[in-house]
């Protein structure tokens, strides 16, 4: 039987050498690795620093701390992502409020926000979802006008713009992932990045536990006491995990032009198929083309899913609202028909395979076992 990975990674012979480099050296952790790749990072976002880290939840959560979100505070964000998202509110103290998603593109729906705006909500997290940004340009207008701080996720998102406007131009910090899945990828590992110069500079200092100093400072020339000046986290990017991206990130156009070609693959093998629909892509919009989505009916979701999967075709769910986790629910009371589009979104949403190394053939195959499975 063909067996199509859900994911395959595009990491290749140059990168593997890059890592043994540095595994060949002494120095393992955060130093000359990362900061390459932080400036080099930089430079492709376009924003004046990067701070590498260990995941985007730890990105997330540190841009709260810096901003000086937490305890009685409330930050609006979607239902529709992964549950991180929302952990990481909660890991700053905070309360995240779910506001419900547009039915088209699954992300947060702009309208709704203002009326979930109370007296103690300090911030916006914004997701774009599945890679393609989230109307940038009304949040920021509401945020101005309540002044409250806006935190992108971006883990689906660092090829995107929108309305000329690309990640992390209108916010005070925008956080990446490099997890296993994503587009570039270290295993695990993460990134914010930031125009504010001392915003930068205080993630710094939390991502190694408040200590003036990094590992890097503290190995080369004479010994110098280092001291600890606040409470911070251990969240620092290392260099195995620098080395990882920095080919990738090189490469990233290259990539995304790939996979920017499979989705228009998909979307004309799938036209045909009634009960499928993809998500839409918006006008004046650059999509990360990061997860294909699509909606069939939700009464057939979950057995469809088992089809692909005994027919070597691996999928994921992406996602069943976060305010539905049993967590969540026990936690703040949330029941089934809090946020109706979200919720119809996760009964009915499959991802299908999407990467670089994936083959047109291998589109034609899941179209045709989609097709033969939806016809039964
Ligand atoms: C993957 C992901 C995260 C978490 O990223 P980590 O690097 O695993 O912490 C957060 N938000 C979204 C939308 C994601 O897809």
């Amino acid at each position: 039987m063909r067996k199509i990975e859900f994911f395959h990674h595009s990491i290749d012979d140059k990168d593997r050498e890059r890592v043994t480099s540095v595994l060949k050296s002494i120095f393992l952790t955060t130093g000359k690795e990362v900061e390459e790749f932080e400036q080099k990072f930089s430079r492709y976002i376009g924003l004046r620093h990067t701070v590498g880290l260990t995941s985007c939840t730890a990105a997330l959560h540190l841009s709260l701390i810096a901003l000086g979100i937490g305890q009685g505070d409330e930050v609006i964000t979607t239902p529709m992502s992964f549950c991180a998202t929302a952990n990481a509110v909660l890991h700053a103290g905070a309360k995240p409020i779910f506001v419900d998603v547009e039915e088209e593109t699954g992300n947060v729906n702009a309208s709704l926000i203002e009326s979930a705006i109370t007296e103690r909500t300090r911030a916006i997290i914004p997701v774009h979802l599945y890679g393609q940004m989230c109307d940038m340009r009304t949040i920021h207008e509401i945020a101005q006008r309540y002044n409250l701080r806006i935190i992108e996720d971006a883990a689906h998102a660092i090829e995107a713009s929108r309305d000329a406007v690309k990640v992390g131009q209108l916010s005070n910090s925008v956080c990446f992932s490099f997890y296993a899945t994503k587009n570039i990828t270290s295993g695990e590992g993460g990134a914010l990045s930031a125009n504010d110069e001392s915003f930068a500079a205080s993630i710094r200092m939390l991502r190694l536990h408040g200590i003036n100093r990094d590992a890097a400072d503290r190995y080369t020339g004479r010994y110098r006491h280092w001291d600890m000046s606040l409470l911070g986290w251990k969240y620092n990017m290392d260099n195995v995990q620098g080395a990882l991206l920095i080919g990738q990130l090189e490469r990233i156009e290259d990539l995304w032009k790939r996979r920017d070609m499979l989705w228009k693959t998909y979307e004309e093998e799938l036209q045909s198929i009634k009960d499928v629909k993809p998500l839409k892509t918006v006008a004046h919009a650059r999509h990360a083309r990061h997860l294909f989505t699509i909606l069939v009916p939700h009464r057939r979701r979950d057995a469809l899913l088992w089809a692909l999967q005994d027919r070597g075709i691996g999928v994921a769910v992406n996602y069943r609202p976060i305010h539905l986790l049993s967590y969540y629910r026990e936690t703040f009371g949330y029941n089934e028909g809090a946020f109706p589009v979200a919720e119809e979104i996760g009964k009915s949403t499959i991802s299908l395979p999407l990467y670089p190394s994936l083959e047109q053939k291998d589109i034609q195959y899941i179209s045709k076992v989609l097709k033969e499975e939806l016809s039964k």
